[in-house]
Parts: C-alpha cells; sequence; structure tokens
C-alpha cells in the first residue's frame, strides 16, 4: 500500500493532474470503460445479489454517466480563478480565489449501490486534479473484482489504483496518510474512519446513514405519495440509504394509506418470482431484518425465504418509538407505520433523535412545507416524493450530525476534493504608510474609516 501511495505521490508533484486536459482525457477513459464493459457490470451485479439491469442502469450506471458528462463539460470552469471584490484595505490589488487539488486520495465504498458509491467520488477527486485509492466493498464481491479488474488495466496505478478487500485491509490503508478521505458508509465505522484520519489531519468527507422519516400530513395527494413512497422504499429492496425508513402519518389516514399501499405493492409484483426484484445482500443481513419483523404488526407481507434471501416487501403498523425496529436503519424491505395526531409531536420527535440523512413530507400545505424546513435539521430530502433529490447534480447529496458530513455530485463534489486557495494580488505603484510604525491616532482613524466606512465612523463617533 505505501508503494502505491508513494507513487501517487510522486505523480501528483509532477503537476499531471493539475492538466485540465489530462483530467477530462482521464474521466472520457472511464465513461469508455464503463461503457465497453456494461454486460460484465451487469453480469457480475446480478451474481452479488440479484440486481437487473433496469435498476443498475437507472440507479448507478445511468447517474454516474451524468456524473461524468457534467465534469468532462465543466471541469474547466469549476478549476477556473475566481475574482472576488477587494477589500478597501487592499486597494489597490486584486482578490481571487485558486482551486487546488488536495492530493492523494483515498475513496472507501459501500456495498449497496457499489458502482455509483465507488466511482461518483472517484469521479469528482479526477476532475479536481487528484490521484486515487478506491476500496470498493467487499460484500458484492463479483462487482468489487470487476470494478478492480477494469479500473487497474486501465489506469496506472501511480494515478488510480482499486485495492480490494474488508476490514484488515482497511484498516491498514486507514493507517496511511492521505490528503483526503472520502467514506460511504455506516455511522460506527464512519467513526473508525474519522478517528483515524484525525491522527494524521487528514480531511474526511463522511457519507453515512440513518433512519430517513416520511412524514405524511392530512392535506396531501395520498394516492400518488404512496405510488411515489412504495416505489423508494422497495427499491433495491430496501437497501438504500436514503430510503424511507419509517412512515409517521396522521391517525385519520393510516387506514387508507395501508390499503392503498397493499395495491400498490400488489401492482408492482413484487415476489420470488419478479427477477427485478433485489436480494438481501448477505444471510447476517437478512437474519438481521428477518428478527425486525415483529409478526403481530405485519399488515402487508411479511413472507421470506432463507435460500434465496427474499424478503418480501413488508409493512408493519401501530409501531412506537419504543419497538425493536425503531432502535436501528432497517436497510431492507421492511416499513414501519407510526401515527401522530399533532404536528408538533413529529417535528419534536424527530429532532429528538440524531439528525437524519433524508426527510421527507407529503403536503399540499405551504405553511407546514416551510415550518419542517425551517425547524428539522438532515441531510437531503423530497417534497411529496422520495429519493429522487439524489438524481438531481444541481443539489449537494450529504448528511449531517450523524448522518455525516461533507457532500458531492456535481460541483459539490469538485470542492470536496478541493482546496481553495485565498489570493491578494498587490500593485506596487503605491504603499501607503498607515499600518507601519510609529503608530498615531490619526493613522487608527483613518484604518477605521478604510474598514468600517465614513458613515458607519461618523455614526459611531455620535454615539
Ligand atoms: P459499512 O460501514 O459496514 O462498510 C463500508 C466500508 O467500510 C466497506 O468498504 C467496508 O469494507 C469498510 N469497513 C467495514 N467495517 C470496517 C471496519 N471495522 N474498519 C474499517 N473499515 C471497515 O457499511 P455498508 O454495510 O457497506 O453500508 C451500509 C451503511 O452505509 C448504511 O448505514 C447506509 O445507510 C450507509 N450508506 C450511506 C450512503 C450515503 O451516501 N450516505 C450510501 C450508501 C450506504
Amino acid at each position: 500500500m505505501n508503494h502505491i501511495i508513494n507513487a501517487q505521490k510522486e505523480f501528483f508533484l509532477t503537476n499531471t493532474t493539475k492538466k485540465i486536459a489530462f483530467r477530462i482525457k482521464q474521466l472520457k477513459k472511464l465513461k469508455q470503460i464503463l461503457q465497453e464493459n456494461e454486460p460484465l457490470l451487469y453480469k457480475a451485479i446480478q451474481a452479488d445479489f440479484k440486481k437487473s439491469e433496469f435498476e443498475t442502469y437507472t440507479s448507478e450506471i445511468g447517474l454516474l454517466y451524468a456524473e461524468i458528462e457534467e465534469a468532462c463539460k465543466k471541469t474547466k470552469k469549476w478549476a477556473r480563478y475566481k475574482r472576488v471584490k477587494t477589500n478597501r484595505l487592499n486597494i489597490p490589488s486584486k482578490s481571487f480565489i485558486v482551486p487546488e487539488p488536495l492530493g492523494v486520495c483515498l475513496v472507501i465504498g459501500a456495498w449497496n449501490y457499489p458502482y455509483l458509491l465507488s466511482l461518483a467520488p472517484v469521479v469528482a477527486a479526477i476532475a479536481a486534479g487528484n490521484t486515487i485509492i478506491l476500496k470498493p466493498s467487499e460484500l458484492p464481491i463479483q462487482t468489487s473484482n470487476v470494478i478492480a479488474k477494469l479500473i487497474n488495466r486501465n489506469f496506472d496505478a501511480s494515478f488510480f489504483k482499486v485495492i480490494e478487500g474488508g476490514i484488515p485491509e482497511t484498516t491498514a490503508l486507514l493507517k496511511c496518510k492521505f490528503d483526503k478521505i472520502f467514506f460511504t458508509g455506516s455511522v460506527a465505522v464512519g467513526k473508525i474512519v474519522h478517528l483515524a484520519a484525525a491522527k494524521n489531519m487528514t480531511p474526511v468527507t463522511l457519507e453515512l446513514g440513518g433512519k430517513s422519516p416520511v412524514i405524511i400530513t392530512e392535506n396531501c395527494h395520498l394516492k400518488i405519495i404512496i405510488k411515489r413512497l412504495i416505489w423508494a422504499k422497495f427499491l433495491n429492496a430496501g437497501q438504500t440509504c436514503i430510503a424511507p425508513d419509517y412512515v409517521y402519518i396522521h391517525e385519520s389516514l393510516q387506514k387508507t394509506f395501508l390499503k392503498q399501499a397493499k395495491t400498490a405493492i400488489i401492482e408492482s409484483n413484487y415476489s420470488f418470482k419478479n427477477e427485478n426484484y433485489v436480494q438481501i445482500i448477505n444471510t447476517k443481513n437478512f437474519n438481521r431484518l428477518i428478527a425486525l419483523i415483529d409478526k403481530n404488526k405485519v399488515v402487508i407481507g411479511g413472507d421470506y425465504d432463507e435460500k434465496t434471501r427474499y424478503i418480501s416487501p413488508t409493512i408493519v403498523s401501530d409501531v412506537t418509538f419504543e419497538d425493536t425496529i425503531m432502535q436501528e436503519e432497517i436497510f431492507g424491505p421492511i416499513l414501519p407505520i407510526l401515527t401522530y395526531r399533532n404536528l408538533e409531536d413529529v417535528i419534536a420527535k424527530i429532532k429528538s433523535k440524531p439528525k437524519p440523512l433524508a426527510c421527507y413530507l407529503a403536503t399540499n400545505s405551504k405553511k407546514i412545507k416551510r415550518k419542517i424546513l425551517n425547524e428539522i435539521s438532515f441531510g437531503s430530502g423530497a417534497i411529496n416524493d422520495s429519493v429522487m433529490q439524489i438524481t438531481n447534480n444541481n443539489l449537494p447529496f450529504g448528511g449531517v450530525g450523524e448522518s455525516g458530513m461533507g457532500s458531492y455530485h456535481g460541483e459539490f463534489g469538485f470542492k470536496t476534493f478541493s482546496h481553495y486557495k485565498s489570493i491578494i494580488d498587490k500593485k506596487t505603484w503605491i504603499e501607503p504608510n498607515l499600518k507601519y510604525h510609529p503608530y498615531s491616532n490619526k493613522k487608527l482613524r483613518i484604518i477605521k474609516i478604510l474598514q468600517n466606512g465614513i458613515g458607519k465612523f461618523k455614526r459611531k463617533k455620535e454615539t
């Protein structure tokens, strides 16, 4: 590992990665490799957890292509010096901000969207002019293998290298010194990464998880909300970081909600035979999920098959915050329904928990929209929809508090992998003596006027 890191450091110091043409060439190359090998990518992920080509394209590969295309188009603009106004004290001079790459970056991926979550940060790191070591999740082993094979065959290790492995390999990597660590995964491992990074003062971006609520108010278009919610929850069999974790619905709507949700699930034809319905990633997670299902509270689904790691879309109702299912992020196809009478209680309850990665609100009320956005802190969200915010690259994607720190996608990704250097470029034809010794009251008065303006200075004097 040290050998590769040193090689990347050396390569970074040649300034090659800083050339815009180099960055764009690598991004185009990455896209071409993915395009030429799409069948291999689909085969691997199908073998790992039965994810279909349709879902892999729409929720991973297609989004990656969009990231790459945008970066190819805009990297030159993003990397430009940015002129800003100069304050009076520094006139005459120019002030500007110089984006610069951080250096050697470590990207650690999660398993649930293995292509997107490994390679979208890489796209941002390349666009920003860095070198990269990528450690994909070891759980979807075929997928990890195919990423490693394609990247390591086509890119020079001194620029971009994939290192496969699990906890021992990640632990070893975390002992090395990087210029940036970008981690996607659980809160528990996020803490390990943060601690390890602190030892080297390495900046981190942590894309973590948590319990993301869906608040459904009395005044909403319930039918369309349910259609969107059922899709978002059972996409990837609920194994989505920003999936709706639980529904918090006004008590007057619960009965109608359950009836319509059942119809929506039946219409989507989620069954053992539906080849587009995803498996649970492994037996450990399968068993964890089964243990969360309280049979007495199941109103829809609740069927499972250990051999195929299939769990049918399951809805449990009359759930309370004390139930086991409410003690951890579900990360599977089980949707608990909790009811409320008063929106203030909803806000207070959510605020008493760790800040969610996502929060969804179903309402037609402008007042409620504003109230929720103003009062609840969360990473990202949607009003009258779920999950779709991730597809808009003009929006930063990330968590807050325990659900993460930092963000990416589009220009936000570029910023995440850049340092913004502040520069004042002074003219040399004049040098006022104000700041120099000997100090005097007159000089101080002039400095105050320059800092605060004449108006403010006068007002202050009067008072
Ligand atoms: P995880 O934390 O178990 O694993 C993530 C990565 O960390 C993997 O590459 C793994 O090899 C490594 N790792 C695991 N244990 C480690 C340890 N003890 N020391 C060092 N490295 C270790 O997470 P996961 O199971 O892959 O993903 C599920 C979690 O990730 C969920 O909480 C989900 O919400 C979250 N997630 C967040 C996002 C996001 O963008 N915010 C996206 C996907 C998943």
